[in-house]
């Protein structure tokens, strides 16, 4: 048995100590906020199999640049010249290829998979409802540029086992009775799930507790004493702690802290925003992408969450409500009936996602440092890939193979 800390209480650490926790270990969660605060509560909650291309693919930059003359454009890169920034923008603008595109679809797909996998066991046996449905998700298109682009995204998708269905409009409609759609078509991905995040998360903190692990709140680390290739020593706000094994899963922050260690694991935020529409009678059944919005929608129960914008960013909490409003204003382009105000500032949830320069997360063990397991790096993935890096920890902890392959997701690719 190990007595394990992880940096972090998102859902990427609280999956990784779920299943050391399973594994025998001692476990303690440091979080710097009151675990309410990080990435992972108000997020759409998709589970998406189907989102095996990742971020950085050939037309990114092409778009990026025409989307960045738009404020309530669904992607924006903060124009700045910091350092770290510079260095992403670089390797993201080198990656967006289709070589990795091809190197990044498998590893996806199989961490994808696999983490669905374990949710549907999660879902059987953990004590509390998490709102986990299998309804699949329709991808939803008005124009023709955005029809003829998913429809290839389908074949793709088809090719490599992951299934896809091109539907017309009124198809999709069908599939939609409470809830009048006005769109061209759409894909439909019947492998897709989705679960309500806040209950999740909140179930598991409580769940964990039950089982031992240690929170440890309002707790920053901000430093490492390092002798021997190893981690002796965290440094936090509340005192040092010592751990045989650290698991660094800090989000949008872990390239910071990462710097402590002298790792170089680039890392930008990708700030997105969601709001929640409460007590709806006639609910939209199937999760959906409004595709030329880039707006996520998930019925969680009576309720309605709408997601989206990608704003590269470095930490920063400002909310755009130009932005907001582009979401709510993308609404009753697809589905008429539904007039949506633009909420208060106060009511609007903003996550930074843990944006890699490959649009890969980070997850194995560390060369250089023996008794280190990086576990972050998820982007807009960490809901769909979270018990699956769980799961992928606890075994290289004890030293097991993991269930999937991981060499796409080498921590220290960029050193
Ligand atoms: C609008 C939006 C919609 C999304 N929809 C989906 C979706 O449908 N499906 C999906 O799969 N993903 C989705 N995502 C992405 C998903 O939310 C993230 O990938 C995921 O939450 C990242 O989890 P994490 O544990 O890595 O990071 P976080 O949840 O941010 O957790 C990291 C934690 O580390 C703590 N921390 C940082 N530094 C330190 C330190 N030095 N000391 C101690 N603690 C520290 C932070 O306070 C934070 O709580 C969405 C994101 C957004 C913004």
């Amino acid at each position: 048995m190990s007595n394990v800390g992880i940096i972090g209480g998102g859902i990427i650490g609280l999956t990784s100590a779920y299943y050391l926790t399973q594994a025998g270990h001692k476990v303690t969660v440091i979080e710097k906020g009151n675990l309410q605060e990080g990435c992972s509560f108000g997020n759409a909650g998709m589970i998406v199999p189907s989102h095996f291309i990742p971020l950085a693919a050939p037309g990114m930059i092409s778009k990026g640049i025409r989307w960045m003359f738009n404020s309530k454009s669904p992607f924006y890169v903060r124009p700045s010249l910091n350092p770290d920034l510079l260095k992403w923008g670089y390797l993201f603008y080198r990656n967006s290829s289709q070589a990795n595109v091809d190197n990044a679809i498998p590893a996806l797909k199989e961490l994808s998979y696999y983490s669905k996998s374990l949710y549907q066991q999660m879902a059987k046996k953990l004590p509390f409802d998490f709102g986990y449905h299998e309804r699949g998700l329709l991808m939803l298109y008005k124009t023709e540029e955005i029809e003829s682009e998913e429809r290839e995204t389908a074949e793709i998708a088809n090719h490599y086992g992951v299934e896809a269905r091109v539907l017309t409009a009124e198809q999709v409609q069908d599939m939609e009775p409470d809830v009048r759609v006005d769109v061209r078509g759409g894909v439909y991905f019947p492998g897709d799930a989705h679960l309500t995040p806040q209950h999740f998360i909140n179930g598991l903190i409580h769940y964990l507790k039950e089982a031992g692990v240690e929170f440890k709140t309002d707790c920053e680390v901000f430093d490492f004493r390092i002798e021997n290739n190893k981690i002796q020593e965290l440094t936090t706000n509340l005192g040092n702690y010592s751990f045989d094994e650290v698991i660094l899963a800090a989000g949008s922050w872990s390239g910071t802290v990462a710097k402590r260690l002298q790792l170089s694991l680039p890392m930008q935020a990708g700030k997105g925003y969601s709001f929640t529409l409460n007590n709806i009678q006639k609910n939209v059944r199937i999760p959906s992408i409004f595709l030329e919005a880039k707006v996520a929608v998930t019925p969680m129960e009576n309720n309605l969450r709408f997601g989206g914008t990608m704003e590269i960013t470095r930490v920063n909490h400002k909310i755009s409500m130009n932005r907001v409003r582009g979401i709510v204003e993308s609404i009753p382009k697809y589905y008429p009936e539904m007039k949506v105000d633009v909420p208060g500032k106060e009511k609007v949830w903003h996550g930074l996602r843990p944006c890699s320069p490959d649009g890969l997360p980070y997850v194995g063990r560390s060369k250089q440092l023996q008794n280190l397991i990086v576990a972050t790096g998820h982007s807009m993935l960490g809901i769909s890939l979270g018990p699956g890096t769980g799961r992928v920890v606890a075994d290289l902890m004890d030293g097991k193979k993991p269930d999937v392959g991981l060499s796409a997701f080498d921590p220290e690719r960029f050193n």
